[in-house]
């Protein structure tokens, strides 16, 4: 299948590790120049530099804290400068969080609305003007099965990202006008580095291994009883990125392994 994106412009936010770094390589492996951001300046270029040398397109690595106005400017305007426009945003950065409604202090809920929530309404605000130069474009938004089938122990970021999927269907609503295309993903478990640092802390002391806890809990969640890689996931972002899935507008689409126990 010809997805049709070499030449095409990219901004993937968190994209220094895990799911957005699987996601950006995968664009630029089509021929897509990818900009990433991520907090960690140091990482975020030399992950940039990386992909540039894995796949020969441009690359730019951007230090941006999302969840803040000015960063996301800033970033806009340098790969505005770098890139003369943009087909392509990923909003993908983004955090689990622990705590009870009860106990969290609103400075909590802001700072997580920020990151999930405002760094979308913010992005799309300074990439459209650059995407309609280039005559449309389109927007991914990265939430979470949780958006819909919450976890106990994460009250803000189920909230927070359920936020993101209903504003990603209204700006579907307000960009397709322009030709660009607004739609949203929401993963199931995703085995990033993160995970795997998760596992380690938790299992010290124990007589479990960390690869005996991650499988545990694949198997106790989904049905298909294991883990996806960030690649598996990145190939459905590419895919909506394309030509290829022209009429999907404003959806939300699940890459769970069965784990959602409703149906849609
Ligand atoms: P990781 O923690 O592995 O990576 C997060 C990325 O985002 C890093 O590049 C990190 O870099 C960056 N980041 C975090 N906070 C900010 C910020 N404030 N501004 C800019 N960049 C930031 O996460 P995952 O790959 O696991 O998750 C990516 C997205 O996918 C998240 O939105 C998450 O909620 C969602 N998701 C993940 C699932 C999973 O199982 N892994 C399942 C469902 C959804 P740095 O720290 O340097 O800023």
């Amino acid at each position: 299948m010809d997805l049709e994106l070499k030449g095409k412009k990219a901004f993937v936010t968190g994209g220094s590790v895990g799911i957005g770094l699987a996601v950006a390589h995968a664009l630029a492996a089509e021929g897509v120049e990818v900009a990433i951001c991520a907090r960690d300046g140091e990482r975020v270029e030399r992950e940039a530099r990386a992909i540039e040398k894995a796949h020969r397109v441009r690359t730019l690595g951007l230090r941006a804290d999302v969840s803040r106005r000015e960063d996301i400017e800033r970033a806009v305007a340098r790969l505005d400068e770098a890139f003369g426009g943009l087909d392509i945003l990923v909003n993908n950065a983004g955090t689990g969080t622990s705590e009870t409604i009860l106990d969290a202090p609103d400075e909590k809920w802001t700072q997580i609305w920020d990151l999930h929530v405002m760094a979308a309404v913010r992005t799309a605000r300074g990439c459209v003007p650059l995407m309609k130069r280039r005559g449309g474009g389109v927007i991914v938004n990265n939430a979470s099965i949780c958006a819909k089938q919450p976890l106990g122990y994460e009250p803000i970021y189920n909230t927070t990202k359920a936020a993101l999927v209903m504003f990603t269907k209204c700006l579907a609503n307000e960009l397709i006008p322009l030709n660009i295309r607004v739609n949203a993903l929401n993963p199931g478990l995703i085995l990033t580095p993160d995970w795997r640092k998760t596992a380690g802390i938790l299992t010290q002391g124990t007589a479990q291994t960390p690869d005996q806890y991650l499988e545990k809990i694949a198997k106790d969640n989904t049905p298909i009883g294991r883990f996806a890689t960030p690649e598996e996931l990145a190939h459905f972002f590419v895919f909506l990125c394309s030509k290829r899935a022209s009429y999907c507008v404003g959806s939300t689409y699940y890459v769970d392994g069965g784990w959602l126990k409703t149906v849609e």
